[in-house]
């Protein structure tokens, strides 16, 4: 049959992650036990407060739509988290609520990017950044980074990257996948060379600030400087593990939020009015609450990170936060495993795949072709046969 369909959709890739979560779901139907490492998602149930905030909206009947841009009860509390987390003074005006962090990071592409305009992107990056940018008819530029240098890029990078052309940079910090976290002085050193280049919008994108083992998330939007020309987006997903609930949000310059309000407003109109109402509860809790999730985080990087030391050809950093791994796997190119030839990251998550029975999802959807991610987002149980599972049909 012919193709009917537009060249914007035959050109746009397939979300990875969500692609090898829906391969491991089919194979799971058929029987076979396969462990899913592949989709960053908490393994724990909602917290029963937010539950309970959830069933008692829809006691109250909140059933009608609600503001395009979110509930002003639940701006407040995103005001008052940015405030409390972030050191960031935002009004109702710079708040747009949206349906999961990932429409927050479209809305955004959206209204600012022209066709031909480049986005820069330091690698590794999550899927969707790259896929998000071509759907504007963006270019987008990878800079490269290395596990020596804790996946972080340089400012002088930064610097010899930007073009002319150059619209937006997506700052992901903890960083999805390696899990590395920049500090304060970094985004400092990042937002010098930025200065010079006024024309330049950050996003910022810090769904994983709470799952974060070391110092406390640095908000690149605190650096005063860079206030007026940054997106910072964030949502419950990760940390509340809401993420069937799909709330995000962005704070922003006023301008940007009325034009992403507007977007939404054409496509999807307000988010879930019983989501956002529970969402209202989660924010104004404090990160306390949630800190039980992040202890077992923590527990399983350690697990994982000692598992994977075990096996041969594995090089990994230490990552401090996100429930991510991001080895690199370079040692296996060129090797035959069991008959099958190992020529790149696709080739190596696919024979875990099928010989181990483990879902991860190749670096090179995440602009880096010598690497695969591993989730941990799942029980040690889990994390523990898994790795079994990998060393057995490497050795
Ligand atoms: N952000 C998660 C991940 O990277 C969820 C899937 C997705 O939206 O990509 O696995």
């Amino acid at each position: 049959m012919k193709n009917h369909l537009s060249d914007r959709i035959n050109s746009l890739p397939t979300s990875a992650t969500l692609a090898m979560a829906a391969k491991a779901r089919e194979l799971k139907t058929q029987g076979i036990d396969i462990i899913g490492l592949s989709l960053g998602e908490p393994d724990f149930n909602t917290p029963d407060f937010i539950k309970e905030a959830a069933i008692q909206a829809i006691n109250d009947n909140y059933n009608s739509y609600s503001p395009v841009d979110g509930y002003a009860e639940l701006k407040d509390a995103i005001i008052l988290k940015f405030k409390r987390d972030n050191n960031l003074d935002y009004k109702p005006s710079q708040i747009v609520v949206s349906t999961g962090a990932k429409q927050s990071i479209a809305n955004v592409a959206q209204v600012l990017l022209n066709p031909g305009d480049e986005v820069l992107l330091p690698a590794p990056y999550w899927v969707s950044y790259s896929a998000i940018a071509t759907l504007c008819e963006a270019t987008f530029k990878e800079i490269p980074s290395t596990i020596e240098n804790d996946f972080k890029i340089t400012p002088q990078q930064l610097e010899e990257a930007i073009t002319p052309k150059t619209k937006m940079v997506f700052f992901n910090s903890p960083n999805n996948p390696s899990g590395t976290i920049y500090s304060e002085s970094e985004y400092r050193a990042l937002a010098e060379v930025l200065e010079k280049y006024p024309d330049i919008f950050i996003l910022s994108d810090e769904i994983y600030e709470h799952i974060n083992y070391g110092a406390k998330n640095f908000s690149f939007a605190a650096i005063p400087s860079m206030y007026d020309r940054t997106i910072t987006v964030n949502g419950v997903a990760k940390a509340f593990a809401m993420t069937g609930w799909r709330i995000g949000y962005i704070g922003a310059p006023e301008w940007i939020a009325k034009a992403c309000t507007k977007m939404q407003g054409q496509i999807t109109s307000g988010t879930n009015c019983i989501a956002q109402r529970a969402t209202i509860t989660a924010l104004n809790e404090s990160p306390e609450r949630i800190q039980y999730m992040v202890d077992e985080f923590k527990v399983r990087r350690d697990l994982i990170l000692d598992l994977l030391n075990e096996i041969e050809g594995f090089k990994t950093n230490v990552p401090e936060g996100a429930f991510y791994v991001f080895p690199n796997v370079s040692y296996y190119f060129g090797k035959t495993l069991r008959g099958k030839t190992i020529n790149n990251a696709t080739d190596f998550s696919l024979y875990l795949l099928e010989e181990a029975h483990v879902a991860t999802v190749t670096g090179e959807a995440f602009g880096n072709a010598d690497c695969i991610r591993i989730s941990y987002a799942a029980s040690q149980e889990q994390i523990v046969e898994a790795l079994k599972r990998i060393k057995a049909a490497l050795s």
